[in-house]
């Protein structure tokens, strides 16, 4: 239950004196609905209204408070109302300006700015021919407002139809709404860091002297990220703990399985590989359950990984299964593993949600008797009807969706199952720390020997004909060509429509040769299109994003892009990874409309420059931030409002330790300090997190 203490931070902000509905509508759509996600809504600008010159002597462009007598107004004639903008004339004892406005409305500006008045305006200063101009004034005030106005205001991320008087307005009631909440961090640490206590904190954030203060290093910026970073350590810290407490067991083969397949591979493992394996079987053979990340780009080998670890987990008596996120995925698991497991003398099943009758029923009746100890599946393994006899291991391929979480509660739900999560995005280190604490992790990466470099190259769009003709080039040579499509933002629709666009220019030069695959297709008609491919039925596969990465067709080596700047760093260098992954080297071709803003042009340089996964994240995490890096916001990934993952690195390396440090000595959050952090376990809605405090 969220502690009393909390319940105004977690009201709608339409309880806020002065948010009705339809600002409450648009502060939802920017920050969030409730006071809380407002107070998270930090500035990301100042305006300095100090600066109050007179007249004459206020620079062109700069922001400037004037006290001004207004003089005449002069509205636009009738017919010109449109296009002509309204003036109000104004001086002071050195010169005149006069005020600017479109569309204006008579009434109100003969109410606020009434001839002879003495007025503060406000706004930018521009000198237009001879004349000193202030268009659109963002204040216009009473002289006796003064004190008020000419200070520094926060600028803050607005959205269509909210300006920023209202937002700041509401930020203002919901500080003063915002309670004290008890000190959760250490007071040596804090008195150390020099940080102010959270109210403070807030209060500070949002009233930015200078450009300084929005720093992601001023001191009350690092607070609050310290806070929100402490309070995601230590719930990832109760979890793990929690699933630390049950039991595990101790899966330790003789190796006897392993050295029989190992002898029948085509090639001998990368040092990478190895270290895996021997990482996966320490973590099996101790009794705590194992939850283990493999990461590696795709084609690094991480099925043979996956695949020695079963194999040591049926040595010592058990099960294994590896789950695909998908029905092609789980197929060619199945194509991999199935061989392999023959030369050693193992029967393995395939069991998606598409098998039906009788191979269905033998299928589960083999796991039910212990008589097939090996599984390759999707999520229909894990459904009610599949009973094993005894699980050992579970083999989870994520690909590029995360659910470790989901993982880590699955592990703590069943039996004393040990899992290895397979996924082909590099994850930074800081941002797998953020979201997983501690997670053991092993990584791939070495690729296999033999494989070639892509060339990679950057193409404007506007030389489509070119590109067009050198992929008919490369078809004529026996090569095969993923053509992948623009992202249209948010609509799937768009992007399909694309993709069509794009295969029927290309069938009127290439005829029948060319598939297409996207969302919508079924099941069985991706599979279909999939297969025409990589049987070489098709030369050019078009295709919308969502076409399965990790997907093998080793024949394929040339990869256009269309629009590669709508593309993540880590999405292109995924999509990159389908090619050249037999012997001959591939090309990659990134088509970019111009004209490249420069996060584009950077992340085209990075992925020219080099092919290592693992460095294309940690530079992805630098030019992009972490909300990005995997390309979609549905990642699973932690979405941090305060904190900055490539400016924090140190702060989240000390939650890390704190987190530890404070569930050694208070496992169970009793002390002040143990009841202060459960409030920002709730502050940060990690409410399933608390569940886990170990009680008694
Ligand atoms: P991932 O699952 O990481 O995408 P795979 O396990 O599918 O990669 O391996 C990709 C290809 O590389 C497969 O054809 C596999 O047989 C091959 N392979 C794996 N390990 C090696 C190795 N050490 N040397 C050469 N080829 C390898
Ligand atoms: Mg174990």
């Amino acid at each position: 239950m969220r502690p009393e203490i909390l319940y105004s931070l977690f009201q709608p902000v339409t309880r806020l004196a002065g948010v009705g509905p339809r600002i409450g509508k648009l502060i939802e759509k920017v920050a969030g609905a409730r006071l809380v996600d407002l107070l998270w809504h930090l500035p990301s600008g100042v305006i300095d209204r100090r600066f109050a010159p007179k007249v004459a002597e206020a620079p062109d462009g700069a922001i400037a408070t004037l006290t001004v007598t207004v003089e005449a107004h002069q509205p636009p004639p009738d017919r010109a109302r449109h296009r002509q903008p309204y003036r109000v004339v104004c001086a002071d004892s050195t010169g005149r300006i006069e005020l600017v406005f479109f569309h204006a409305r008579r009434d109100y500006l003969e109410k606020i700015l009434p001839v002879g008045a003495t007025r503060l305006v406000s706004g930018r200063v521009e000198h237009f021919r001879d004349q000193l101009q202030m268009p659109h004034p963002d204040h216009v005030a009473a002289p006796e407002a003064f004190a008020d106005l000419a200070r520094v205001e926060p600028v803050y991320p607005l959205t269509a139809g909210l300006t920023s008087k209202p937002l700041a307005r509401a930020v203002a009631a919901a500080l003063a709404a915002a309670p004290d909440l008890p000190e959760w961090i250490d007071p040596a640490y804090l008195a150390r860091r020099g940080w102010p206590g959270w109210r403070a904190a807030l209060a500070a954030a949002h009233a930015p002297e200078s450009a300084a203060d929005l720093t992601p290093t001023a001191p009350a910026r690092m607070r609050l990220a310290f806070d929100e970073l402490l309070a995601g350590q230590l719930a990832v810290a109760l979890i793990r703990a929690h699933t630390r407490r049950l039991a595990g067991r101790a899966l330790a083969g003789d190796g006897r399985l392993r050295a029989k397949a190992t002898a029948a591979l085509p090639f001998s493992l990368t040092g990478s590989q190895s270290r895996a394996i021997e990482e996966i079987l320490a973590d099996m053979a101790a009794p705590r359950r194992m939850v283990r990340l493999l990461q590696g780009d795709v084609g690094s080998g991480k099925t043979v990984v996956a695949f020695l670890a079963m194999l040591a987990a049926v040595e010592a008596g058990a099960q294994a299964a590896l789950m695909a996120p998908t029905e092609i995925l789980a197929r060619q698991h199945f194509r991999v593993i199935a061989p392999l497991a023959a030369a050693v003398g193992l029967p393995v099943v395939l069991l998606t949600g598409r098998g039906r009758g009788k191979a269905r029923a033998e299928a589960l009746e083999g796991l039910a008797s212990g008589a097939v100890p090996l599984a390759v599946g999707t999520h229909a393994l894990f459904q009610e009807a599949v009973d094993f006899k005894d699980l050992g291991l579970a083999v989870v391929d994520e690909q590029h969706r995360f659910g470790v979480h989901q993982r880590l509660t699955l592990a703590a739900k069943g039996r004393a199952v040990d899992v290895l999560v397979m996924t082909a995005t590099p994850i930074p280190r800081s941002l797998l720390l953020a979201a997983y604490g501690d997670l053991d992790s092993s990584r791939l990466t070495e690729k296999p020997a033999g494989r070639q470099p892509v060339d990679t190259r950057a193409v404007p769009l506007d030389r489509l004909d070119q590109v067009i003709a050198g992929v008919g080039r490369a078809v004529a040579g026996g090569a095969r060509v993923f053509w992948v499509c623009p992202l249209v933002e948010e609509s799937e629709k768009l992007d399909l429509a694309a993709a069509e666009d794009r295969q029927a220019i290309l069938a009127r030069r290439f005829g029948d040769r060319v598939g297409l695959v996207h969302g919508r297709l079924s099941g069985v008609d991706k599979d279909a299109a999939m297969a025409a491919f990589a049987a070489g039925e098709t030369d050019i596969l078009v295709a919308t994003t969502v076409i399965e990465v990790g997907v093998d067709v080793p024949e394929a080596t040339v990869m256009v892009i269309e629009h590669a700047e709508r593309f993540g760093l880590a999405q292109l260098h995924q999509l990159r990874g389908r090619i050249g992954r037999g012997d001959a080297g591939g090309t990659c071709l990134l088509l970019y409309g111009s004209p490249l803003t420069e996060t584009a042009r950077a992340r085209i340089k990075v992925l020219r420059e080099t092919e290592d996964g693992f460095r294309i994240a940690e530079e992805d995490l630098r030019l992009r931030g972490a909300g990005e890096v995997l390309g979609t916001r549905q990642s699973g990934m932690p979405d941090f409002r305060l904190a900055d993952l490539a400016a924090h690195a140190d702060l989240l390396a000390a939650a890390r330790d704190d987190a530890r440090l404070i569930l050694e000595r208070d496992p169970g959050l009793a002390g002040p300090r143990g009841e202060a952090l459960r409030v920002l376990l709730y502050l940060f809605d990690k409410d399933s997190a608390v569940k886990y405090i170990r009680s008694g």
